[in-house]
């Protein structure tokens, strides 16, 4: 356990170490790309969809205000390249959007325009994993000087997110996030598996739900980063994004359902329990109308969204504060895998990442995040698992113990009559499956009472314990030894009869009186009455108890100190060879 908790301390460490690494690498990336920015270093110009691209060089660009009205034609932007050494090998990463039709314009110094478009539903071979398309530049002599992008039915301007860079570079970058995209998403998939089966093995309803997190998350991130693409090249474009947004809803309802769902109901409040729910459903269903939007104003409905999802957070945080507050060992654990995808949506809600890391910016940021979270519930559920397991195999071992005892006398260590039934139910079996005759012998100490009276209960508690391990010594897997009340003890054999009892019988009678118990009752003898029966195979054990309570009473009265056998079909009266005291054998 201790072995277990360090290794999940070594790994958490690691896992952050990790996770930062790749961060920092990431956001340190050369910086050859340079971020294409309204009215920074783009002109916009608006169009109808059905003026020709030929039409660019008669466009009137303006550089300051914002473009409206495009979002039923066209908008274009265009940037002029001022650097000193014009160079055509630059590549040109937009980020996938709601659009029609992206066409890009090289312009060249001899006055060459190269243009190379995308449409909804077909990126051909220009999509990149990370959500981005890229154009690169056709090699030509004469140096490039301007680039220009024009969106048809673009939805919104605010989510355009373009990038020069140096051809090399952009290849570079892509590949990079192709690596870290396939990492991340492979993550989530084991987390999100790992969570399924937890959840159906120790049926916690929050795994569930963090396993239908996981796999939203994972549709999400392929989807974002075109990596389905792949394989379904028709969804290229709007379709896509629209899908993107639903599911980024549906993830923030059930993280949010996993989180709830975790927490024990007496440790929130149910009005902040029903409150941070309804949050979550409410962005789950507010998803589906903004996934379905192809104009209007989605930068201010996808700003009060993110208002929205930061209220549920919120909720969720407080909730988890609070069950942590009353010592809620599920609230700690998913304050921990929150707090970094918390954090993350802060930063980038404050900070404009955007461009950053490959360009895959807040996106891939939030990724890894989830990916974090997803890790560290995972990890967290088995570090809980293992305490239960722990818990659980002490509980057993208690009720064991507990169940020993019950079936076990405290002054003589043999079971009691309780632990005789349990022991004889085997014995009774087997006897019936193997045909094997059964015998009881009811021992019983002559007397008793009067040791007691005499030497006092102390030394009578002395006797019976001399005698019980005396009677010990005759349990075997063919004979269960009890004592079955006051001073009176049972022996229940399979597999012996006839003579092989009588000497039994006899070699028991024999070992009692010669007991020595000097030390507790002087030179007085003690000896013991024995009731024996004897069945045929078959026969119920209730009939052979009556039979040996039958034998013992004849044996009390005979004078004790003998042994009475009862045969249930035939009997006879003799004395097993060496043996002292007289035995009566009845029909
Ligand atoms: P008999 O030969 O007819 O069996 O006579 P007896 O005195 O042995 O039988 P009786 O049933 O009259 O007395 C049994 C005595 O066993 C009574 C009781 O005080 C004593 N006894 C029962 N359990 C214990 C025990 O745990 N410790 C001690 N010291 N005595 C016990
Ligand atoms: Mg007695
Ligand atoms: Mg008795």
């Amino acid at each position: 356990m201790r072995l277990s908790g360090d290794f999940m301390r070594w790994a958490r460490d690691r896992l952050a170490i990790v996770l930062i690494g790749l961060a920092a690498w990431c956001a340190a990336a050369p910086a050859g790309a340079a971020s294409l920015r309204l009215n920074e270093t783009l002109c916009h110009a608006v169009s109808g969809v059905e003026q020709s691209d030929s039409s660019l060089s008669s466009l009137r660009f303006a550089c300051t205000g914002t473009p409206a009205g495009y979002q039923q034609g066209s908008l274009w932007l265009r940037t002029e390249l001022r650097q000193p050494k014009p160079r055509s090998d630059l590549a040109l990463m937009v980020h996938q959007s709601r659009f029609d039709r992206l066409a890009v314009a090289f312009s060249y110094a001899d006055g060459a325009v190269r243009w190379q478009d995308v449409r909804q539903g077909d990126y051909g071979s220009r999509w990149r994993a990370g959500g981005q398309i890229a154009f690169e530049a056709p090699e030509r002599a004469a140096p490039l000087t301007a680039v220009t992008m024009r969106f048809d039915r673009l939805a919104g301007h605010e989510f355009v997110h373009a990038r020069l860079l140096p051809m090399d570079e952009s290849s570079m970058q892509s590949a990079g996030m192709a690596a870290a995209v396939g990492a991340v998403l492979t993550l989530l998939l084991v987390g999100g598996i790992y969570s399924l089966s937890l959840a159906v093995a120790v049926r916690r309803q929050y795994l569930a739900w963090q396993a239908a997190w996981s796999a939203t998350m994972i549709l999400w991130g392929a989807l974002w980063s075109q990596v389905h693409l792949a394989l379904v090249p028709g969804m290229a474009g709007t379709v896509s994004a629209q899908t993107c947004t639903f599911l980024a809803c549906l993830a923030i309802a059930l993280a949010t359902a996993s989180a709830m769902t975790a927490l024990d109901r007496s440790n929130v409040p149910a009005w902040l329990r029903r409150v941070t729910l309804c949050l979550g459903v409410a962005i789950g269903i507010a998803g589906i109308p903004l996934a379905l939007m192809r104009s209007g104003n989605l930068g201010l409905l996808s700003d009060i969204l993110g208002v929205g999802v930061l209220c549920t957070l919120l909720a969720v945080a407080v909730c988890l504060g609070w069950g942590w507050r009353r010592g809620s060992p599920e609230a700690r654990d998913l304050t921990a895998a929150w707090g970094l995808p918390m954090a993350v949506l802060a930063f980038i809600n404050i900070v404009d990442v955007d461009e950053r890391f490959w360009g895959g910016g807040s996106k891939l940021l939030v990724l890894v995040a989830a990916t974090w979270q997803a890790l560290w519930l995972a990890a967290a559920a088995t570090r809980r698992l293992a305490h239960l397991r722990i818990e659980r195999d002490r509980a057993r071992a208690a009720e064991a113990q507990a169940r020993e005892l019950a079936r076990r006398d405290p002054l003589t260590g043999l079971p009691n009559r309780r632990g005789f039934m349990e022991g004889m139910a085997p014995l009774l079996e087997r006897a019936r499956a193997d045909d094997l005759p059964v015998a009881l012998l009811l021992v019983d100490i002559d007397r008793f009472k009067s040791v007691n009276d005499v030497y006092g209960h102390e030394a009578g508690d002395a006797v019976l314990c001399r005698i019980a391990h005396q009677l010990a010594r005759w349990e075997s897997p063919a004979c269960v030894v009890a004592r079955l009340g006051g001073e009176e003890f049972g022996l229940l054999t399979v597999g012996m009869a006839g003579g092989a009892l009588d000497r039994l019988a006899g070699d028991i009678c024999c070992e009692i009186a010669a007991c020595d118990h000097s030390d507790a009752v002087g030179d007085r003898r003690v000896t013991a009455s024995i009731g024996a029966a004897e069945l045929p195979p078959g026969r119920d054990f209730q009939h052979l108890y009556a039979l040996a309570d039958e034998a013992l009473y004849e044996a009390k009265n005979a004078g004790r100190n003998r042994i009475a056998l009862r045969r249930s079909a035939s009997a006879s009266e003799h004395a097993p060879d060496g043996f002292i005291p007289k035995i009566a054998v009845s029909h």
